[in-house]
């Protein structure tokens, strides 16, 4: 909440540092803007934002750049920039396919970052944690840079008060205590937070992806499981203690397979990785490289391809039809394996979602591809670890010499 700031002692101090806040979180996520923009998307006054921006100039947070003209009438206004190197973030990302590491800049700009693809079912927690402290390491020491968070997105159920990942189906993981573990290995002085990777997903096309400007956004992400975030008014949907948004384990079929999370008929037994595979005549396991083999077979139109596309079409917009009605999203992103095969289940998921959602909410919902692909869960790890800073800079001046020692 923005107020003027004419009241004087704690009040004035409360104020001054929301509104830098206001003006670091305008910054990052939209990017360069000028003073005149500044005064335009706070409602703060032209000699405020002079004096806030001067603030965090002085900090080394941002640059001013001398006057510019934006095709708008009246006087230039100088172009304030956030410095991507000024503060940055670590993200870790563990999937069950390949773990990841990157360092962003304020501002959101990605620095360093390296991909590691593992075999499937190898992601033991000690090989982990130490493999993705050696990727750290080594991306801190290229970057240079003061690093004031780190977010880490896992592809299991996630209590975010303390990082303990109390499932991970997929990764073969009961009750770890990744934050914990990381956190020590790591020795980064900076607030550490842990979440589920579709959470993370969707808050990064809602930041800078396709969910940009949506505030009512389900995101569908699948590949061994099928994980699911959802903003719902232009907040997170965590559920209690940040459990919430497993649909992927969203009861649906009764008769069905069972689930690696111990119940029966799970969404994931349905749109899974695995059951296209095998309904398509390939290995379940067979991965990335399966999926690809059952594509090129549906361009040729091989008819047990399309029947197995057409059966993870039809289930998905059964369950999408369920969710519509629940959460009316006006967009459902589908990312990882149903970003891919999209063009494939289109026709199939939109004949079910038209028979299952109320008319009145499909008429409202549209289901696109994510588009920043593979990294999404990465990019909202990022965003998630930047929120300390966002929300109160001040905080932070003057310790970017310290954060530059902890990070030696
Ligand atoms: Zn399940």
């Amino acid at each position: 909440m923005l107020v003027d700031g004419s009241d004087i002692g704690q009040r004035s101090e409360t104020v001054r540092r929301a509104n830098l806040s206001a003006i670091a979180r305008g910054l990052h996520e939209r990017g360069p803007l000028s003073r005149s923009d500044l005064v335009a998307a706070t409602g703060l006054t032209r000699s405020a934002i002079r004096s806030l921006v001067g603030e965090l100039a002085s900090a080394g947070f941002v640059t001013e750049e001398g006057a510019v003209r934006l095709g708008t009438p009246g006087r230039p206004s100088p172009l304030v920039r956030p410095d991507p190197v000024s503060a940055t973030v670590l993200a870790l990302e563990i999937l069950v396919d390949s773990i990841a590491a990157s360092i962003v800049g304020f501002g959101g700009v990605q620095l360093e970052h390296v991909r590691q693809d593992r075999p499937r079912l190898q992601l033991n927690v000690d090989d982990v944690v130490a493999d993705l402290a050696t990727m750290a390491a080594d991306l801190r020491a290229r970057a240079g840079t003061p690093i004031v968070g780190v977010g880490v997105a896992v592809a299991g159920v996630v209590r975010r008060s303390d990082g303990l990942v109390s499932m991970g189906p997929n990764l073969g993981w009961v009750d770890v205590p990744l934050g914990a573990r990381l956190d020590r290995v790591l020795g980064i002085r900076a607030p550490l937070v842990v979440t589920n990777d579709a959470d993370a997903g969707v808050l990064a096309e809602h930041r800078r992806g396709a969910a940009e400007g949506t505030d009512d956004v389900l995101f569908v992400s699948g590949e061994v499981g099928v994980g699911g975030g959802a903003i719902v008014g232009g907040r997170p949907l965590t559920g209690a203690a940040g459990y919430g948004g497993e649909i992927g384990h969203l009861p649906v079929n009764p008769d069905g397979a069972a689930c690696r999370c111990g119940a029966t008929g799970c969404w994931e037994t349905e749109v899974g990785e695995g059951v296209l595979l095998a309904r398509a005549g390939l290995a379940p396991d067979a991965g990335s490289a399966g999926v690809d083999a059952v594509l090129r077979a549906a361009d040729a139109g091989d008819e047990q391809a399309l029947a197995a596309l057409a059966h993870v079409g039809r289930w998905l917009g059964i369950g999408l039809g369920g969710l519509v009605n629940v959460l009316t999203p006006r967009l459902i992103i589908l990312g990882g394996l149903h970003g891919r095969i999209h063009p494939y289940v289109r026709d199939a998921l939109q004949a079910e979602l038209g028979r299952r959602a109320l008319p009145a909410p499909r008429a409202l919902v549209s289901v696109v591809p994510a588009t920043l692909g593979d990294d999404a869960p990465l990019v909202g790890a990022a965003e998630l670890a930047f929120e300390p800073l966002l929300a109160d800079p001040a905080a932070w001046f003057g310790r970017r010499g310290a954060m530059h020692l902890a990070s030696a």
